[in-house]
């Protein structure tokens, strides 16, 4: 007798066919992205990598479903059940964007605040975030209190507070020093594996790119178009070792290969 495995299939969760941008300000057109396709599944941690310039922002945002687009299509959600913006899709912008006003345990709360979720168990959420992106101690804290790593550490938090299925995160660490930027990509990474959610990272940067995704998605120079598209086959959980490896060289020179800057 044969034993037959269960298959457990990748679930499609996004996907982007032959995508197209324009914006149109003031009489002029510019091609943000020309042609972009992008199959994203359930728990994947996805990296996209281009220049600056090139339309990462605009693809994060056409992910996130906050764009109109010119061409191609857009499909988000699983079968019938499509998403909706504010309410199943996390964001993490460059800046931490915290309101000045309010402790961070209550900037955190913020979205399921917005959603009308029970006040209590938001809280009770809140705070467990707190301590998984390593601030617990900073909650009643006001954010001119915390470093520029920490403010970023309760922006994901945040991110996460109303359980989206969907975190997109637009060069989240590209403010911090490159030292702060290590540990918080070794910390993504933990978050990422405990929360069991599907991340879209945006960066320029190619290392931290292979280092982070589980696929990696590599742009043109703008308007954007899909280069190369790949699974990076280093397991997880991956420390700094990693990155002396065979295997991360040969996919950063793949990168570089398709940016031409060999
Ligand atoms: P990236 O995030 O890779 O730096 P963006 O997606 O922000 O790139 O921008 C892609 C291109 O679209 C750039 O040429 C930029 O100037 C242009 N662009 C972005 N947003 C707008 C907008 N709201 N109106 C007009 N042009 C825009
Ligand atoms: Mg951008």
């Amino acid at each position: 007798m044969t034993a037959v495995s269960p298959t457990t299939d990748p679930q499609p969760i996004i996907s982007l066919q032959n995508v197209r941008k324009v914006y149109r300000t003031g009489g002029r057109e510019v091609v943000a992205v020309s042609d972009v396709t992008l199959t994203i599944n359930e728990g994947d941690l996805v990296s996209i990598v281009g220049p600056s310039g090139c339309g990462k922002t605009t693809v994060l945002k056409i992910l996130a479903g906050l764009h109109d687009i010119d061409g191609g299509t857009v499909s988000i959600g699983q079968g019938q059940e499509q998403f909706v913006a504010g309410r199943d899709v996390g964001m993490v912008f460059q800046q931490p964007l915290l309101l000045k006003w309010r402790r961070i345990i209550d900037n955190v709360m913020l979205p399921a605040q917005i959603l009308g979720m029970p006040a209590k168990a938001s809280r009770e959420r809140a705070r467990d975030l707190l301590a998984m992106v390593g601030i617990a101690d900073s909650a009643d804290k006001y954010p001119y209190e915390l470093s520029g790593g920490m403010q970023q550490r309760a922006a994901i938090a945040r991110a996460l507070v109303h359980d989206p299925k969907l975190v997109l995160m637009d060069e989240p660490f590209g403010a911090l020093d490159a030292i702060t930027r290590e540990k918080m990509n070794l910390e993504m990474l933990r978050i990422w594996e405990q929360s069991r959610k599907t991340f879209v990272l945006v960066t320029h940067g190619i290392q931290e790119a292979i280092f982070l995704g589980s696929h990696c998605a590599v742009l043109t120079a703008g308007p954007a178009r899909m280069a190369d598209h790949f699974k990076v086959d280093i397991p997880y959980p991956r420390n700094l070792d990693v990155k002396t490896s065979e295997a991360f060289g040969g996919y950063v020179r793949r990168v570089y290969g398709q940016l031409n800057m060999e």
